[in-house]
């Protein structure tokens, strides 16, 4: 009888500290316009707040909204890489900020500098600094004044998994990954023992994503191109016999397809076929606004 009241007692405990955890595509497109989609733009809520941003491109706070996610419910976006369509809409964020109760420091981090793009500290700088920004009228996020405060950090290339954050039970990892000439960052978001990892645009050349996404619980895989791409399609994003082979190694539970452009729409089966060869695990397409909550 105690030893039934003890292990009841146990795995009350566990349950208690389990966290609901799941992931909702704000935005399951690419760059183009065409695609009735949002760019890149990912949430991860934990006990049913929007806690994490993971890249926000263009119609993404609408879909933001759409969800009814809290800005100041945010503690962290992370920033695949620079591109416009996994950054366009965060001005919109930070100006739709001053109308919520968001205050404190909202995080940001993303890749470092080459001779195509800033680092995410001056990217973050050029617009937002109250000197030189392009939106310098907002310039009180940054410089102490308004109620919420944007922190930006820069992670250094590495193709060792780095923890860049570890707070309140989230721990957040990242690593290089090869995007042709931009620097680009996988990342793995674990909260107690679960786990999304964003593949981010990438084309596999660095191996570091297999690593990095090794038994996460949703991998999340940007299904840019079709099978047999070449030439510049293939050094900027994964092909589907890429994704496969990846998914092999790294054995997520579920596998999601995103960054779904106009020349992978209408190949789904195709591309399925191709994954499956070496990837067994339940796969799905996202759209707008799926969401995915982690069993
Ligand atoms: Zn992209």
């Amino acid at each position: 009888m105690t030893k039934i009241l003890i292990t009841l007692l146990f795995s009350s405990v566990i349950l208690l500290a389990q966290h609901t955890v799941a992931l909702q595509v704000l935005g399951s497109g690419g760059p183009e316009m065409g695609d009735k989609r949002a760019s890149s733009a990912y949430i991860v809520w934990i006990d049913g707040k929007s806690k994490v941003l993971i890249d926000f491109g263009g119609g993404a706070s609408l879909r933001f909204e759409e969800v009814n996610a809290k800005i100041a419910d945010l503690d962290v976006i992370l920033l695949t890489h620079l591109h416009v369509d996994h950054t366009a809409d965060i001005p919109a964020l930070l100006k739709a900020a001053f109308f919520t109760r968001a205050s404190g420091n909202l995080l940001v981090y993303g890749p470092e500098k080459n001779a195509y793009m800033p680092n995410t500290k001056v990217f973050i700088k050029r617009l937002f600094d109250e000197d030189k920004g392009v939106w310098k009228y907002l310039g009180d996020h940054l410089n102490g004044d308004a109620r919420l405060q944007i922190k930006a950090f820069t992670i250094e290339q590495s193709h060792q998994n780095k923890v860049i954050y570890a707070r309140n039970g989230i721990r957040i990892t990242a690593v290089s990954v090869h995007h042709g000439i931009i620097p680009a960052i996988a990342y793995r978001i674990d909260i107690g023992n679960k786990s999304i990892t964003f593949s981010g645009d990438m084309n596999g050349d660095y191996h570091t994503l297999e690593k990095l996404a090794k038994g996460t619980d949703i991998l999340v895989a940007h299904n840019a191109v079709p099978k047999g791409s070449t030439g510049v399609a293939a050094q900027l994003h994964m092909t589907p016999t890429i994704i496969g082979q990846i998914a092999k190694k790294s054995h997520p539970k579920k596998l999601i397809l995103s960054h779904r452009m106009l020349r992978t729409l209408g190949k789904e089966k195709e591309t399925k076929r191709e994954i499956r060869k070496y990837y067994k695990g339940n796969m799905q397409f996202a759209n707008d606004r799926s969401y995915y909550k982690i069993r």
